[in-house]
């Protein structure tokens, strides 16, 4: 599946890693020439441990980052930065609040130092989606990946088991099509491979003890070495049905990623056999798709599309918008296997 040419490109990003570096924030913002900072999350509660520690730094704060970057919310927090004289952006949270940031620095050119809270991954991509009217768009831009990241494992110490787990199976998800991509090469396979190994044995830690901080920085580094495969080369048909499901339908993110990962493994996996061994052998079990399947069971994720809120006469619909446009992925889309597939995922039964 992967050739002795490649091509990789490395995204121009700096990396801090620890417990405790959010303590570090003061410091890479000045060294991106920052003075006058603007604060950014989903809630002032995500956001009051950074402001303490930006101090004198922090000139204003927008705390109502929401899901999928709705333009009007960026224009809003846009009036905010122009009249503050901002000259850096600082996020903490998830997708959400760091998708927001890079709405910011697409229209200001501001450099960003972000905090990722969850395992999304969106911190090591150049990649922008936003909403408008309800319609998601998706852009690629140099211009928006994050200049700087903090990975403080403290800050994820607080994050709900349900979405550590969710989260977690939203990061594997891209290292898993990483792997089967046509842009795959040495590094992101070595990436993607480290990663899942890294959140298959955190994720039941995790469970057990959600507060295991040494489960947590392995789920983290997990998270970033996903977000770098993410953010390397393209993905297939499972982020283009969680686009579809998540964009259209409104259905929850991480937790869309969850069920319809192991199908999607499925659909794939005749057409794909050296990446679904190596997924197999990262999450130590001998059938990828069912493996991770049973995973997701145990940890008490999300099975079923129909517990995610979505309804059984939508199927049709979801298939019509996942087929309308050609995309790259092992095995051909059909109408009948994607039927076959989002019917398997809504119904929550073992992938087949
Ligand atoms: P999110 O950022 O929406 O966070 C989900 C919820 O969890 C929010 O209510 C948030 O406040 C809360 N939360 C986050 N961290 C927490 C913590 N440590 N403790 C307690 N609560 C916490 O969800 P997400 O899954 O991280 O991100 C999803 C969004 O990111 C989507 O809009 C998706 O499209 C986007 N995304 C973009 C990329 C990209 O490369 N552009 C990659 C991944 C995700």
């Amino acid at each position: 599946e992967h050739t002795a040419n490649f091509e990789y490109t490395a995204n121009p990003a700096r990396i801090v890693f620890g417990a405790g570096t959010l303590s570090r924030l003061p410091a890479e913002v000045r060294a991106l020439g920052g003075t006058r900072a603007l604060l950014l999350g989903t809630s002032a509660r995500s956001t009051d441990r950074a402001a303490d520690v930006l101090g004198p730094l922090l000139v204003a704060r927008f705390d109502r980052a929401a899901m999928h970057t709705p333009v009007e919310v960026t224009e809003a927090a846009l009036e905010l930065l122009r009249a503050n004289g901002i000259d850096c952006l600082v996020a903490v949270g998830g997708g959400s609040a760091i998708g927001l940031a890079k709405a910011l620095a697409l229209r200001t050119d501001l450099p960003q130092v972000v905090l990722p809270t969850t395992y999304a991954g969106s911190e090591v991509t150049a990649v922008l989606g936003q909403t408008e009217q309800g319609r998601k768009s998706t852009l690629a831009s140099p211009g928006v990946l994050p200049e700087t990241v903090v990975y403080d494992v403290e800050l994820t110490l607080g994050l709900p088991v349900a979405l550590s787990v969710t989260s977690g199976v939203n990061a594997m998800a891209h290292a898993v099509e990483a792997l089967y991509a046509p842009q795959a090469n040495p590094v992101t396979e070595r990436l993607a491979v480290e990663s899942i190994t890294l959140l298959a044995r955190a994720l039941p830690r995790i469970v057990a003890d959600p507060a295991d901080v040494e489960a947590r920085a392995d789920a983290l580094q997990g998270a970033w070495l996903a977000g770098t495969c993410l953010g390397s080369v393209g993905m297939g048909l499972h982020h283009k049905l969680c686009h579809t499901l998540g964009g259209s339908f409104g259905l929850p993110h991480a937790e869309t990623h969850t069920v319809v990962l192991p199908h999607a493994m499925a659909y794939n996996a005749s057409a794909a056999p050296a990446a679904m061994c190596l997924v197999a052998r990262a999450l130590g079990v001998t059938d990828a798709p069912r493996g991770l399947y049973d995973l997701i069971v145990r940890l008490g994720g999300p099975i079923s599309l129909r517990e995610l809120g979505l309804g059984r006469g939508d199927l049709s619909r979801v298939v019509e918008l996942a087929t309308a446009a050609p995309y790259p992925n092992p095995r051909p889309v059909t109408a009948e296997g994607l039927a076959a597939l989002l019917t398997d995922a809504w119904n929550g039964c073992a992938p087949t």
